[in-house]
């Protein structure tokens, strides 16, 4: 399939050719690659898009004169216009190129932590985040003096909103909340959470490392201060991602790290700073990457979130109906909306020992703790095996997923 073909035409064959890595053997078996909510595979657009740009089109950019500098700037800054486009930002200024949501966040606390926040302000998260999205607010705390507070999660993998709601107050500064759980799946109600913060004047931001995948995301139509992702999540590049900020308040956020670019002048008295995005991007960015995640996008668009999410839906339903057939497995998040992702505990088996099985069998999954080591706990779960779905998954990778699991369950109590 080419990139421009229509997403309503495209076949599950069309678009696993596009991923050669995904004819790979595991023990004499086909891979059944169920691993994404961890890292997609990448199309061979994108590994052409970055293969082109160092072929033919790489210099540094910004600040040359020459031919291959213009060029390689001309690709970076239309990727910034695409991710802009992809995300609707009201502005191409909104958009900066990061590492990914990791590096967005700890854009957004550290900046925070330097002189924004103070001793009796608060910052609220939930129980469900990634660790990326607690503990760089726990240094900010520290740094501060600010109170981090806690959201409660119920039983069912949702979030408990009265709880959120009781926590939001004319304290609260920041509020950063997860799109889609890497863990269980959950949709968050991003949007209500966003103008309830709203009206205590707070900022919000939305960890959307799991949602850019599978559904579209507004910036404006939410009305989020900061919304981060990951390029690697979404079929891009490894180190590529971006955070949209609302200019106002990046406006308002001091530099992340100091050196060339982010600058408008420099002497040992006084330096300032460059306009947005360049203030938030010191040093050589990485066009590759940028290049890659913009290329990513066009195949998502080119593809279709309805496509996309017609296809993993009808994964999700078949694998919860095949899973809850199986003898003792419970499904760890069964709240919906629900994303592509099934976390499961099988009773008197432990979840590293179903994963090596699977490995055997061809089926690659996560077992663990996910990077929410605080949400397992509560839950009273050491961690769980995780099956997470996308687009170029198949209903015979599910079979192989629940017949791996029932072979498994049958060696382990055996
Ligand atoms: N938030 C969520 C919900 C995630 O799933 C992940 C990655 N597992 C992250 C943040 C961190 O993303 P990255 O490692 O790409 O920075």
């Amino acid at each position: 399939m080419n990139g421009t073909k229509t997403a309503a035409a495209a076949t599950s064959a069309e678009v696993r050719e596009q991923f050669p890595i995904l004819s790979t053997v595991v023990e004499n078996r086909k891979l059944a690659y169920l691993d994404n909510a961890a890292s997609s595979q990448k199309p061979n657009r994108v590994l052409e898009a970055i293969d082109r740009y160092y072929t033919h089109e790489h210099s540094n950019v910004h600040r040359g004169t020459h031919h291959l500098s213009r060029l390689a700037t001309q690709r970076f800054e239309d990727s910034r216009e695409r991710m802009r486009e992809f995300v609707n930002a009201a502005e191409k200024r909104e958009i900066l190129f990061t590492r990914g949501t990791t590096e967005s966040i700890n854009l957004v606390a550290h900046g925070l932590s330097r002189g924004l926040l103070k001793a009796g302000d608060e910052i609220l998260i939930t129980e469900m985040e990634h660790h990326s999205n607690i503990v760089p607010w726990q240094m900010t705390a520290e740094y501060s003096g600010a109170t981090l507070r806690v959201a409660k999660v119920n039983d069912d993998g949702s979030l408990d909103m009265d709880d959120l709601r009781s926590k939001l107050n004319k304290n609260t500064r920041m509020v950063s909340v997860v799109h889609v759980s890497n863990a269980l799946g959950t949709v968050n109600p991003v949007k209500e959470i966003i103008k309830a913060a709203h009206e205590v004047g707070a900022w919000v931001l939305v960890d959307g490392a799991q949602a850019a995948p599978h559904m579209r995301v507004d910036v404006q139509d939410l009305d989020c201060d900061f919304y981060a992702l990951s390029g690697h999540k979404m079929y891009g590049p490894t180190g590529s991602g971006i955070l949209y900020g609302r200019a106002k308040c990046l406006e308002e956020l001091p530099p992340y790290q100091g050196g060339g670019e982010m600058i408008e002048s420099v002497s040992f008295e006084k330096t300032t700073y460059n306009e947005l995005p360049y203030k938030f991007e010191a040093g050589t960015p990485d066009m590759a990457a940028a290049i890659g995640l913009a290329e990513a996008a066009n195949f998502i668009s080119d593809l279709g979130y309805e496509y996309i999410s017609a296809v993993e839906s009808k994964l999700l339903e078949y694998a919860t109906e095949r899973l809850e057939a199986i003898e003792g497995l419970r499904i760890i998040g069964t709240s919906r909306p629900k994303a592509s992702v099934i976390s499961f505990l099988v009773d008197g088996t432990h979840p590293s020992d179903i994963g090596q099985i699977l490995d055997k069998l061809g089926v690659a999954v996560r077992t663990g703790h996910h990077c929410t080591q605080p949400l397992m706990d509560k839950l009273g779960i050491p961690g769980t095996v995780r099956a997470s779905f996308a687009v170029y998954n198949t209903t015979d990778e599910v079979d192989a997923l629940a017949d791996g699991i029932e072979r498994a369950v049958k060696m382990l109590k055996d």
